[in-house]
C-alpha cells in the first residue's frame, strides 16, 4: 500500500475522462510538483502527462512509475491546476487537453543535461532527466580583480574598459557597442582579467524597441469615480466583478491603467485581455509607456521560443503585468489582482474548436478563484452582461461622454433599398470627396475581402462553388484565382463557365479588393490603402498600415473589421459603412446584436482628433432598430428591444445553451450519427426528467466545411445543472463510430 506521498495525480492529454496516479522515485522526489511535465508508462506507450498535485489517499494494486521529467521547473502552479479543473468539467473537456491547450505551444523537448537543480534547491539524479526543454543561453562577461598589464591597447583594451563599466554584460551587448571582438574577449579570459559565465535570457519580443515613459493623465469626474469604486473593491482583496460601460473615446483604457498601477502597488499582478492583440499595438505601446514593471505580452506573431520564454517569466514572477490574446487567460500568475478584458463583447474571445472556451468568461472564473477585481469594458457591451449588471450580478460603471467634451460624431443612415447596384452612394461619394478636400482621413467599412465573392454564368445559371464547403468561391484579382474563405482550395479564374462552356461569366458582389479598385478610379489623386487579411500577412503588416495612417500618409483607408477594432487615428474625420446587411442578417440569434456592435464601433472611429467626426452606413434594412440605436449612440433604443425579443424567444440571458455538433465525411453516416444522439438524448432526458429543450437534429447552415458534412443539436435550458448533467451522461453513454466527430460547445456563440 502506497500513501499519498510516494505518488502523484497526472493528467495525461488524451480524449480521457479521468486522471492517473504514478509513484515517484525516491531520487527525484524534490521534482515532484504540480505543473511539471513528466513522461509515464501508458499501457504499452509512453506518453507526456502533467502533475496536477499528490496523489489523495491511499492505493492498493499495481502503480507504475514516472520514467522521466522534461522540465526543470514547474510549468504552472496547484492553484493555476484548479483552475484548469474547473475548465475541464465546465466544458466538458478532457483535463489533460484543456493544460495541452493552456500551455505554450510547441514546447519541444530536445538535448541533454547532466544535472539539473530542484525547485528547492537540491540537486537531483540525472536519471530521470535525461532530457530536458531547451533554454536560450548566452555567455555573460565579469570583470576579474587583476591588474591589466601595460602592454594591453587597442581593442582589447576597449573591451576590458567596457565590462569594467558594465560588469555581467552579455556578449551580444559587447558586440552591440564595439563589433566582433570575440578574439579579443578570448584573449582576456585566456590572461585571467574577465571571467565568463553562461546565462539564461530570454528571447524579447521588445528588444531594441524602447518607449519614452509617460505619467497618468487627470482623470475627468466620470472617469474618477469609476476608479474610485474600482479601487474600493480592490482594497477589501474579495472578488468584484465590474463592467465599464464607456461610449467610444471616453477614456476607458486610461482607467484600467491607472486601477492597474494601483494593483500593482499593493503587491498583485494585473492580466489584460483585448481581442485579438496583431491589431491593437497601441494598447500595447501604452502600457510600456506608463509602467517600468516587467510586461509579457502573449499572441500568436510570437515565436514559439518567445512564447515559452513569455511564460517562464511569468512563472517566476518577473512580469506582473501580461497582456495577451484569449489564450492569455491560461497565463500561469499566481496572485492577479485585478483582470481587465477589453472589448469585452468580442466574439474573438471564444475558442471554436478543440477546446472551445470563452476567455471572457473564464475571466470572470478566474477572478473569483482569485478574489480579484474584474473588469469588462466596452462601449458596446453584450446584453447579456448589461442584463447580469442589472440584477446585481455586476456593477456598471458608465462614462457617458468622450474626454475633453468631444461630440460624438454626426451619423446617419443611407438608405440603398432604390440603388441595388451601387457600391458608394452618391451621398457617400461626396462626403468622400469634400473630406478629401478638407484634408480629412476617411474609412471605408467593408465586411469582405477579395474582390468579388460570386462567379455567375449568365447562360446557364452556374455559381462557382467550393467543391469542399457550403459557399462560394470568392475571387481575388491579385492572384487572379477563385479561393475559399473556409478551406483555402482555389483554382485559376476561367474564362468560358465549367459547366456549360459559355463566354457569358461575370463577376458580381464586392469585396474589399473591387472597393479599392473603384475608390482609387473615383479619386485618382487620392492616397487610397487597404487592410485586410491579404494585405497584411507576414509579421509587422497591421502596424506598417497603421503607421502610415496615423501620419497622415493615407487619405482613404479601406478595410474589413480589422479597422473597426479600437484604434485611435485623431486625423480620422469620416467613416463610411459600405454594408450593414451582412452582419445584421447572420442565421443565428446574434445578429441584431453583431450588427450594433459592428456600426457603433466603426463609428467610434471618427472624430477622435479635434475636429467632429461624420459616419455615413449604407443599408438595406434602414429601419432595423439595431441600426437606428447604433447611429442615434443610444445603447439602451438597442437594448430594451434585444432583450425583449430574447425574453420571447427564450435565448440567453433567459436560458443556456449548448450545441452538439457532428462531423464526418459520409453525409448519410453524420446524419445516422446526430439522429441516434438525439435518440439518446431524449430518452435519458426522460429518465432523469430534466428540464430543458432538445432542436434539431438538423443540418448545419454551413452544411459542410473542408469535405466534411455536418449536423448539430442545440440543447437549451432554465437549468444550468440540467444542460450540464445531462451533456455528462450523453458524453459517457454515447458510442460514436471512429468517424463520427462529436463535439460540445457549452455557451456557443454561433450556430453556423
Ligand atoms: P477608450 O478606451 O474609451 O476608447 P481611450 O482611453 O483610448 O478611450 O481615450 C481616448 C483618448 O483620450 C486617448 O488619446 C487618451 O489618451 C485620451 N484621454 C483619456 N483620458 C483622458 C483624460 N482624463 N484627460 C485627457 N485625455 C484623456
Ligand atoms: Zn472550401
Amino acid at each position: 500500500m502506497l500513501t499519498e506521498t510516494d505518488i502523484v495525480e497526472v493528467a495525461i492529454p488524451l480524449r480521457l475522462e479521468r486522471t492517473f496516479f504514478y509513484k515517484v522515485p525516491g531520487s527525484v522526489k524534490a521534482l515532484a510538483q504540480p505543473g511539471m511535465r513528466v513522461l509515464v508508462p501508458f499501457g504499452r506507450r509512453t506518453v507526456t502527462g502533467y502533475i496536477l498535485g499528490s496523489g489523495k489517499g491511499s492505493f492498493d494494486g499495481e502503480i507504475k512509475e514516472i520514467s522521466e521529467f522534461l522540465d526543470r521547473e514547474p510549468l504552472f502552479s496547484g492553484k493555476n491546476a484548479e483552475f484548469f479543473r474547473w475548465i475541464s468539467s465546465y466544458y466538458l473537456h478532457p483535463l489533460g487537453e484543456v493544460i495541452k491547450c493552456a500551455l505554450p505551444a510547441g514546447l519541444t523537448v530536445v538535448g541533454r543535461t547532466r544535472s539539473v537543480v530542484a525547485p528547492d534547491g537540491s540537486t537531483v539524479s540525472e536519471d530521470f532527466l535525461s532530457k530536458s526543454t531547451k533554454h536560450l543561453e548566452e555567455k555573460h562577461f565579469t570583470p576579474a580583480s587583476k591588474e591589466p598589464p601595460a602592454s594591453l591597447k587597442g581593442k582589447a583594451l576597449a573591451v576590458l574598459n567596457f565590462v569594467n563599466a558594465a560588469p555581467e554584460s552579455s556578449l551580444s551587448s559587447i558586440k552591440a557597442a564595439l563589433g566582433d571582438v570575440s578574439p579579443q574577449l578570448k584573449r582576456l579570459e585566456e590572461l585571467g582579467l574577465v571571467n565568463s559565465c553562461k546565462k539564461e535570457v530570454y528571447r524579447d519580443p521588445f528588444a531594441g524597441h524602447s518607449v519614452e515613459k509617460d505619467s497618468p493623465l487627470k482623470l475627468n469626474p466620470a472617469q474618477q469615480s469609476s476608479l474610485d469604486s474600482l479601487l474600493e473593491a480592490a482594497s477589501t482583496g474579495l472578488f468584484a466583478p465590474f463592467l465599464l460601460h464607456g461610449v467610444t473615446g471616453s477614456g476607458k483604457t486610461e482607467v484600467y491603467l491607472q486601477a492597474i498601477a494601483s494593483v500593482l502597488e499593493g503587491g498583485r499582478s494585473a492580466l489584460v485581455l483585448v481581442p485579438e492583440i496583431a491589431l491593437t499595438p497601441q494598447l500595447v505601446e501604452r502600457f510600456r509607456r506608463r509602467f517600468s514593471c516587467g510586461i509579457a505580452v502573449l499572441h500568436s506573431g510570437l515565436s514559439s521560443g518567445e512564447r515559452y520564454d513569455e511564460w517562464r517569466r511569468i512563472k517566476r514572477g518577473e512580469a506582473s503585468i501580461v497582456i495577451g490574446a484569449r489564450s492569455a487567460i491560461f497565463a500561469p500568475l499566481e496572485t492577479p489582482g485585478i483582470i481587465v478584458v477589453d472589448e469585452e463583447h468580442e466574439s474573438s474571445y471564444k475558442q471554436s474548436d478543440g477546446l472551445r472556451y470563452n476567455a471572457r468568461d473564464l475571466a470572470l472564473v478566474l477572478g473569483k478563484m482569485n478574489s480579484a477585481v474584474v473588469l469588462l469594458g466596452s462601449a458596446t457591451p453584450l446584453a447579456t452582461t448589461v442584463f447580469a449588471a442589472r440584477s446585481g450580478r455586476l456593477k456598471e460603471l458608465i462614462l457617458d461622454s468622450r474626454v475633453n467634451d468631444r461630440p460624438m460624431p454626426q451619423t446617419s443612415i443611407l438608405d440603398l433599398r432604390a440603388k441595388k447596384s451601387e457600391t458608394i452612394s452618391a451621398e457617400l461619394m461626396e462626403a468622400l470627396r469634400e473630406n478629401l478636400e478638407n484634408r480629412g482621413q476617411s474609412l471605408l467599412f467593408l465586411n469582405r475581402r477579395g474582390f468579388a465573392p460570386w462567379l455567375v454564368c449568365r447562360e446557364c445559371g452556374f455559381i462557382l462553388k467550393c467543391p469542399n464547403c457550403t459557399v462560394t468561391l470568392t475571387y481575388h484579382q491579385h492572384k487572379k484565382r477563385h479561393i475559399c474563405h473556409y478551406c483555402d482550395h482555389s483554382i485559376p479564374a476561367p474564362t468560358l463557365c465549367p459547366k456549360c462552356d459559355g463566354g457569358e461569366i461575370g463577376l458580381f458582389g464586392v469585396g474589399t479588393e473591387r472597393l479599392e479598385e473603384e475608390v482609387a478610379a473615383l479619386f485618382p489623386d487620392a492616397r487610397v490603402a487597404r487592410m485586410d487579411r491579404d494585405s497584411t500577412s507576414g509579421k509587422g503588416g497591421h502596424s506598417r498600415i497603421l503607421k502610415k495612417l496615423e501620419s497622415g500618409q493615407i487619405d482613404i483607408l479601406i478595410g474589413t473589421q480589422m479597422i473597426a477594432k479600437g484604434h485611435d487615428f485623431p486625423g480620422v474625420t469620416l467613416v463610411g459603412v459600405i454594408s450593414a446587411d451582412t452582419t445584421l442578417n447572420l442565421p443565428d440569434f446574434r445578429g441584431s446584436e453583431r450588427g450594433f456592435q459592428m456600426v457603433s464601433q466603426v463609428a467610434g472611429r471618427a472624430g477622435r482628433g479635434d475636429s467632429p467626426g461624420k459616419v455615413l452606413v449604407q443599408t438595406l434594412n434602414p429601419e432595423h432598430f439595431a441600426l437606428k440605436a447604433a447611429v442615434g449612440h443610444d445603447y439602451e433604443a438597442f437594448y430594451r428591444q434585444e432583450i425583449e425579443d430574447r425574453r420571447d424567444a427564450g435565448y440567453p440571458p433567459f436560458s443556456y445553451l449548448a450545441a452538439v455538433q457532428f462531423s464526418g465525411n459520409s453525409a448519410r453516416g453524420v446524419e445516422g450519427g446526430a439522429v441516434s444522439a438525439a435518440l439518446l438524448l431524449r430518452s435519458m432526458r426522460a429518465k432523469k426528467a430534466l428540464r430543458l429543450d432538445i432542436l434539431g437534429p438538423a443540418v448545419s447552415p454551413l452544411g459542410m466545411i473542408r469535405g466534411r458534412h455536418r449536423w448539430q443539436l442545440l440543447l437549451k435550458s432554465t437549468r444550468r445543472d440540467h444542460l450540464h448533467a445531462l451533456l455528462k451522461e450523453f458524453r459517457a453513454g454515447f458510442v460514436a463510430p471512429a468517424t463520427l466527430r462529436v463535439s460540445i460547445d457549452v455557451d456557443p456563440l454561433e450556430l453556423i
